[in-house]
C-alpha cells in the first residue's frame, strides 16, 4: 500500500503540489482571495452572468417554487418540465435537433464517449483534449488513437490504419489550456470520408466565439455536420451542469446507454433556472460577447507590448507558456503579490515542459484593468523567461504531443 504522506512528498518535490484557495464574494472581475482584494484572471465566468441579478433571481425563484434538489435521476422521478424547457432552448440556440442535460461537462464527456465507442471500434482523440474526454476513452470498450494536437495528417493516418473500425472523432472546440480552436472543417471532412461520427466539446466556445456566442461549431457553420456537441452550463452560462446536442435518435440512445445520465441525480431546479436566465441574457445582449472578444484582444496586445507573446486568436483563454513547473508557479506567486490572481498550470493538466500562466478574460473587466494585469504579469516573469517564452510558445504544442498516436497510447496529460 502506498504511503499517502510519501506520495504527497513526491508531488511536492516535483513542484506539482496543488491546494485550494479561498475566494469570498461572487465571481466578479475583482474578488477577495484569502481576505485580500485581487484582480481575478482565472474564472470561466466569461460573460459575468454567474453574478448577474436576473440569473440569481431565477435561481432563487426556482428554489422557492420547485425546491433545492431534483430528488432522483431523470429516469426515475427527477425529470421536471424545466429540464425539458432548457433542453429545447439550448438545442435551438446551438442549431441542433435536440439536447440532453447532464450533471456536468465531466459527466457528459465520460458518459457520451463511453456510450458511443464500443468494443471492436476505434475512437480518435486530440492529444490536448480535456481530461474528461481522456477518461471517457479509458472507460470505453473501444481502442483509442491519440492524434497529435490538431494534426490532420496524423488523424488521417490513424483513420486509415483503423481500416473501417473508426467510429468517433472527438475534440475540444476551443482548447481549454491553449485557447486555440480545433480545425473543425478538416475534421468533419475526414469523418465523412472515413465514415466516423464527430463529437465536439465546446465548453469554452459557448458564449465566447461564433455568431452571437453560439460557439466554435456555429462559427464554422457546421451545425449539420457535427453529430454530438457538448457544452457546459458552468462557464459562460454562469450556473452548473452540462448538455449534449444531437439528433433525436442519438438522444434516445444516450438515455438508454449513458451511465452518467442514468445513474446520477438530475440537475437541481435552481441550476436549471439560472442557466435558462443566462441563456436569455446571452441572446438579448450580444454585446457581452463582443466586449469579451474585445477584452481578449486588449490583453493579448498588452502582453505583446511587454514582449510576452500569448498566442493568436481572440478566445478569452490566454496562455503565457513558461516551460518548467517552477517557472510558472514563481511567476504566478509574484503576480499575486502585486494583486493579479492567475493560476499556474502544470502537468498533468498540460504536458511536461509546457507549464504556463493561464489568464482568462471576462467581459466585465475594464481595458485599464487588463493593461494593468499585463504590466504586472510581465514584471512577474523574469527577463530570461520572457525571451524564452516566445520560443516555447511555438515549440510547446509540438513537443507536447510528439511520439504519441499509438493505439491506446492515451495522453496522461489533460
Ligand atoms: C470545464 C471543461 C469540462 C468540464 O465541464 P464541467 O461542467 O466543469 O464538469 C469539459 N471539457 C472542457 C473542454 C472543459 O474546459
Amino acid at each position: 500500500m502506498t504511503d499517502i504522506e510519501t506520495a504527497l512528498e513526491e508531488i511536492r518535490d516535483r513542484g506539482l503540489y496543488r491546494r485550494m484557495r479561498m475566494i469570498s464574494g461572487p465571481q466578479g472581475p475583482r474578488v477577495l482571495l484569502d481576505g485580500r482584494p485581487v484582480l481575478l484572471l482565472c474564472s470561466n465566468n466569461y460573460l459575468g452572468l454567474a453574478d448577474h441579478p436576473r440569473v440569481r433571481e431565477a435561481a432563487a425563484d426556482a428554489a422557492m417554487r420547485y425546491g433545492a434538489g431534483a430528488g432522483a435521476s431523470r429516469l426515475v422521478s427527477g425529470n421536471m418540465r424545466i429540464h425539458r424547457r432548457l433542453e429545447e432552448r439550448l438545442a435551438e440556440f446551438k442549431g441542433h435537433e435536440t439536447a440532453l442535460l447532464f450533471g456536468s461537462g465531466f459527466l457528459a464527456n465520460t458518459g457520451v464517449v463511453q456510450a458511443l465507442a464500443r468494443p471492436g471500434e476505434v475512437v480518435f482523440s486530440d492529444a490536448l483534449n480535456h481530461a474528461s474526454i481522456v477518461d471517457g476513452c479509458r472507460l470505453a470498450g473501444a481502442e483509442t488513437f491519440v492524434y497529435d494536437h490538431a494534426d490532420m495528417d496524423h488523424l488521417e493516418y490513424g483513420l486509415r490504419e483503423a481500416e473501417g473500425r473508426g467510429s468517433l472523432i472527438v475534440t475540444d472546440g476551443v482548447f481549454s489550456m491553449d485557447g486555440d480552436v480545433a480545425p473543425l472543417p478538416e475534421i468533419v471532412e475526414l469523418a465523412r470520408r472515413y465514415d466516423a461520427r464527430v463529437m465536439v466539446d465546446d465548453a469554452h466556445g459557448t458564449g465566447t466565439v461564433g455568431p452571437r456566442g453560439r460557439g466554435s461549431v456555429a462559427a464554422a457553420g457546421l451545425e449539420d455536420e457535427v453529430d454530438v456537441l457538448v457544452g457546459t452550463l458552468g462557464k459562460s452560462l454562469g450556473s452548473y451542469g452540462a448538455y449534449v446536442c444531437c439528433d433525436r435518435s442519438l438522444a434516445k440512445y444516450l438515455v438508454n446507454t449513458a451511465r452518467t445520465l442514468i445513474f446520477s441525480t438530475a440537475l437541481a431546479p435552481p441550476q436549471v433556472a439560472a442557466a435558462m436566465a443566462a441563456l436569455e441574457l446571452l441572446r438579448e445582449e450580444p454585446r457581452r460577447v463582443e466586449r469579451l472578444q474585445r477584452n481578449s484582444r486588449v490583453l493579448r496586445e498588452a502582453l505583446a507590448e511587454h514582449d510576452l507573446p500569448a498566442g493568436a486568436g481572440d478566445t478569452p483563454i490566454v496562455p503565457v507558456v513558461l516551460g518548467e513547473a517552477s517557472a510558472a508557479v514563481d511567476a504566478s506567486e509574484r503576480a499575486l503579490e502585486r494583486g493579479v490572481f492567475a493560476q499556474a498550470i502544470r502537468p498533468p493538466t498540460v504536458p511536461e515542459g509546457s507549464s504556463r500562466m493561464r489568464l482568462t478574460v471576462m467581459a466585465s473587466h475594464t481595458k485599464t484593468e487588463l493593461r494593468e494585469a499585463a504590466r504586472i504579469v510581465a514584471k512577474a516573469v523574469p527577463e530570461t523567461a520572457r525571451k524564452a517564452a516566445a520560443r516555447r510558445l511555438a515549440e510547446a504544442t509540438v513537443s507536447a504531443t510528439a511520439g504519441k498516436g499509438v493505439f491506446d497510447g492515451l495522453a496522461d496529460a489533460a
